[in-house]
């Protein structure tokens, strides 16, 4: 596996890849890496011929109280599990390659960036957006692979390529859990044993409305909240949001509907975490 820093270099490597005529895998990742992350690996070993993974933890998608400093780090490590999972290459830029002096250029996608999520980290999407234009311009991949996790990231990815014309294939891959149901997230590590527990509540919210919608037929969306906020301040744990969604435009929905998506954030001390849960068929 080739370990690059500098975007030249990444950029001579892809040519020579593209060259003797392979796909091009892409997948961005803050690192500390772990299954969900690994999933993404996987299937774009299955699909393309030449897999890049990023490592870089972007400064611009973190607000100014948020966990930028502490966000786990463990370069070494990432590199053997990279390394086994036979990527091609990992680009780990410092943020002085990414941001040079003076920068000013950003992409923003409206209404979008401003709910849910956005509502609680502003500025968090723009962040999101800009580094991901920028890794694409540097990677210039066939495919690049989101998982749904972060399902507002994902859809808004879709719409800044969709409309600025960027040529890639964006795939979206299943939320990878550990064995109770917690999504896989490199911010678990923050949780202490009680917290470990008292986080399984967002999962467990949201696996009662699915339950209240496919097995009672329940699909006022006010009362399937309600059930799933019971669960949570049981628990208390402070609730951030929890919202129904028709899943291509993210609005809220008073109806349960085909392809919906329930999405929620928590925060457990000064952890935050997010989940979602699809509903394709009731
Ligand atoms: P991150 O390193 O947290 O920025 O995540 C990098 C990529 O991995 C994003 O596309 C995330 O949506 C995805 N990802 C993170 N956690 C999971 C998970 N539990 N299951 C599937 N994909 C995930």
């Amino acid at each position: 596996m080739k370990i690059l820093k500098k975007i030249n270099d990444v950029r001579s490597e892809i040519k020579m890849a593209k060259a003797e005529g392979k796909i091009i895998g892409f997948v961005p990742t803050m690192g500390y890496l772990h299954q969900g992350h690994i999933s993404l690996i996987r299937k774009a070993k299955e699909e393309c011929e030449y897999v890049v993974v990023s490592i870089f933890v972007n400064p611009t998608q973190f607000g100014p109280k948020e966990d930028f400093n502490r966000y786990p780090r463990n370069l070494e490590r990432d590199i053997k599990i990279l390394k086994d999972e036979k990527v091609n290459l990992l680009f780990a830029p410092e943020t002085e390659e990414m941001y040079k002096e003076g920068f000013k250029s950003w992409v923003y996608v409206e209404e979008l960036s401003e709910i849910l999520e956005g509502k609680f980290r502003p500025g968090h999407f723009k962040g999101v957006c800009t580094v991901v234009l920028k890794l694409f311009n540097i990677v210039q991949p066939d495919k690049a692979y989101f998982g749904w996790k972060d399902a507002q990231q994902l859809i808004i990815i879709k719409k800044m390529v969709e409309d600025l014309n960027i040529p890639v294939e964006i795939i979206g891959c299943p939320t990878i859990r550990e064995s109770d149901g917690l999504a896989c997230s490199s911010r678990n590590v923050y949780l202490g044993e009680k917290e470990r527990e008292k986080a399984l509540c967002l999962y467990k919210a949201l696996k009662k409305i699915e339950e209240l919608i496919k097995k009672e037929k329940i699909y006022d969306c006010k009362v399937l909240i309600k059930e799933g906020e019971k669960i949570i301040k049981e628990e208390g744990v402070e609730l951030q949001y929890l919202e129904i969604v028709k899943i291509d435009n993210l609005k809220k929905l008073e109806k349960i509907e085909k392809d919906a998506i329930i999405l929620g954030a928590i925060k457990i001390g000064d952890v935050r975490l997010i989940d979602n849960l699809i509903i394709s068929e009731f």
